[in-house]
């Protein structure tokens, strides 16, 4: 009905106008229904101007005492309008932009009735540029009866011309009603409205709806549309686990080499290392695709967990696929993954795109045969010219460098082979504040390490002025002299990779000068595959004091000597990108120190960012404050794909709600499954890509 309703069947539309409409996503009767206006504006009552406050939209009338033109940088007509109870009081109404013919008609004694927002003005209070009627005092025109809303608008189809279709809409309404999805037990428990109700009083509000709360995103009405679209999203990720539950995947027992593996490292794994592991051996056993995401803070030791798992899989014949979102950390892992899995016998291969062609065959054709049990390497891995033997488990580290797509792509490469599907392991240092979690990844079980190796302190952090730059480098080549290691980061300055490579040569240039005994380093990311390799090893054997760097060494570079990082320009870094950067010190037991040198002036969350950089090192807090500043799409780096796109809901201010959400969704997946057909169709509709995986 509404739903199927083409817009041009409305009075007023016609092709032209449809047009129009697509852009702000109106397609049909429906959609009109769900554009929420933006804010509303309350003219039904009038407000005495010797009871007006400064910031209030407010609806007055006065009697027009004096008009004058004000000279100054920029002309304005100042026209002063006085209180008909109140003599003493005055309201000044300032127009930057008018033209003659306007300012004429502004004539002493006429009565004007004006709407806008009074801020405090050089005379008292005023208003700029009020929407305005001159009235007849003794007969004036009715007040507004309803609030009156103001829509998002789009070139060419204003505000009034939407407001007549909405009213069209709303006609329509109450012939033919919007289908109730929601239980009634959930809008009893919650005090809500129902469907048709809540829109209705979205649009037109009355007089008697408390507009603060509205504006608070607060109002039953509005509660009630946002839990709504929760349900709809976290049912689609639901349906998703269910589907993949059902699927079929290789039964990986545990053997008896993983065990031989954890006897032999040097460090007894955490005990939330142990549960997490405890949770994926668990997973990997049950003939069913795992899909786990671990969280753990920079740090806090994943690497070895997956290296465990991936034991797991090779012992019981299948093949694993790492996949790092850097070559840099690829080569990382690909160090640290053949000191532990050579001693057990269990071959590896690695694969990136630099590759020489030659290398690049052998490797191949070791993956191919089966031969090599543990892949390692960056999205090389997924192309085409590579074909896996026995595909059993995929291990994604630092998944929010990679989106939801190419999760996904992964999931397919592995489906492709036989009717069984792989294993998967996704590893994420950003800490996602759960709430999010459960929003982005709803569709993934959820393991978080959330401890850190013993002995690792507190990272010292401070913030200094960019003024001060000599006298930290100068500390800096003090301490490098006593044996430490340290990092300069050059983060980016222009968006172009050949500045940003440029301040770092500047700044390791000047170390070399000033300090020539000191041994220096300098990685960016264009240098060549083999180069940034061997600067990495040498900084790793301590052949280099001091690394200056791009921001290339964010993720995942392992250095546990390294215990002192400065940070230049660190305004201009987000707060999860200083949060992975400075995790590349503390990893050690040696006690770490960062120093945060700022440009001033610095905005005001520019600061609050470099605060919060201060006080804590706890990602979890970082990024629920992150969030805060960011949003969650970019934190994601979901942005593009859809799958985060809220109507109504915004995952900031409706976190609270999430959980509520989550819970009548599983009721609903489990008890009606038509409801949920219609829930997905009108919230989700073709715009969720990552319901085909
Ligand atoms: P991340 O979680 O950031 O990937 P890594 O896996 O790189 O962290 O681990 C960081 C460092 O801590 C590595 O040098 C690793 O060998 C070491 N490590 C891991 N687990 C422990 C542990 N339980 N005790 C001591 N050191 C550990
Ligand atoms: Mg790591």
């Amino acid at each position: 009905m509404l739903a199927q309703q083409d817009l041009t069947s409305l009075k007023g539309v016609g092709p032209k106008q449809a047009e129009k409409l697509h852009k702000l996503g109106l397609f049909v009767v429906r959609d009109l229904l769900f554009h929420l206006p933006l804010r509303y504006q309350d003219k039904t009552h009038k407000t005495d101007i010797d009871s007006i406050l400064i910031g209030q939209e407010a609806l007055i009338e006065g009697e027009i005492v004096s008009q004058h033109l004000n000279q100054g940088r920029r002309n304005s007509l100042l026209v002063k309008i006085q209180s008909p109870t109140c003599p003493a009081s005055f309201l000044t109404l300032r127009f930057f932009h008018f033209h003659y013919r306007q300012a004429q008609q502004f004539s002493r004694g006429k009565t004007l009735r004006v709407f806008g927002e009074v801020r405090s003005g050089p005379n008292g209070f005023e208003i700029v540029h009020p929407a305005y009627e001159f009235i007849d005092p003794l007969n004036p025109p009715p007040l507004d009866n309803t609030l009156t809303p103001t829509y998002p608008t789009t070139d060419g189809f204003g505000q009034a011309s939407l407001l007549k279709l909405m009213t069209q809409a709303l006609t329509l309404l109450k012939q033919y009603p919007l289908q109730e999805l929601l239980p009634r037990t959930l809008l009893e428990a919650q005090q809500l409205p129902d469907l048709n109700q809540a829109i209705q009083t979205l649009h037109q509000p009355q007089p008697e709806d408390d507009l603060q709360q509205i504006k608070a995103f607060q109002h039953p009405a509005q509660q009630r549309l946002i839990i709504e679209e929760l349900i709809s999203h976290q049912v689609g990720l639901q349906l998703l686990r269910k589907t993949e539950k059902q699927r079929f995947a290789p039964v990986l027992q545990s053997g008896r080499m993983a065990n031989e593996l954890i006897m032999s490292l040097p460090f007894q794994l955490t005990g939330a290392q142990q549960r997490v592991l405890h949770e994926i051996q668990n997973d990997l056993k049950q003939g069913h695709p795992m899909q786990r995401l671990v969280q753990g803070d920079v740090g806090s030791g994943k690497t070895v967990v997956a290296a465990i798992a991936a034991i797991q899989a090779a012992e019981a014949g299948y093949q694993v696929a790492i996949m790092a979102p850097t070559e840099i950390l690829a080569e990382q892992h690909k160090l640290a993954f053949l000191e532990w899995l050579e001693p057990l016998g269990i071959e590896t291969a690695w694969l990136n795109g630099k590759m020489k062609a030659a290398e690049k065959r052998v490797m191949l054709a070791q993956i191919e045969s089966g031969k090599a049990k543990v892949v390692i390497g960056t999205h090389a891995l997924f192309q085409d010219s590579v074909t896996f033997n026995q595909l059993g488990l995929v291990i994604i580290d630092e998944q929010h460098r990679f989106g939801v797509h190419q999760r996904l792509a992964l999931h397919e490469k592995g489906q492709t082979t036989s009717n069984t599907h792989p294993h998967q392991l996704i590893m994420t240092a950003t800490p996602i504040p759960r709430t999010l979690a459960m929003t982005a990844y709803g569709d993934l079980d959820l393991s978080v390490i959330d401890e850190r190796p013993p002995g690792r302190q507190h990272i010292d952090t401070a913030v200094l002025n960019n003024e001060k730059r000599l006298e930290v480098m100068e500390h800096l080549a003090h301490k490098c002299e006593n044996g430490v290691q340290a990092y300069w980061v050059c983060p980016l300055i222009e968006e172009s990779e050949l500045l940003h490579a440029q301040a770092a040569e500047v700044t390791a240039e000047q170390f070399r000068r000033q300090w020539p005994h000191l041994k220096t380093g300098l990685i960016h990311g264009r240098l060549k595959g083999d180069e940034k390799k061997a600067i990495m090893a040498a900084f790793k054997a301590h052949e280099l004091d001091l690394l200056v760097a791009t921001t290339v060494i964010e993720v995942g570079v392992n250095v546990p000597n390294a215990s002192l990082m400065i940070i230049e320009n660190a305004e201009r870094l987000g707060l999860a990108q200083l949060h992975q950067l400075r995790g590349r010190v503390g990893r050690g037991s040696l006690k770490s120190h960062c120093v945060l040198l700022y440009q001033a002036p610095l905005s005001q969350t520019g600061k609050s960012r470099l605060n919060i950089m201060r006080e804590t090192d706890d990602g979890f807090k970082i990024a629920e404050e992150d969030l805060k500043i960011r949003g969650p799409g970019e934190i994601l780096g979901t942005r593009q794909t859809g799958g985060l796109q809220f109507r109504i809901a915004d995952l900031r201010r409706d976190a609270a709600s999430i959980p509520l959400a989550q819970h009548w969704s599983a009721l609903l997946v489990e008890n009606d499954s038509v409801a949920v057909k219609a829930l997905q169709a009108r919230w989700i509709g073709q715009n969720i890509d990552y319901q085909h995986a």
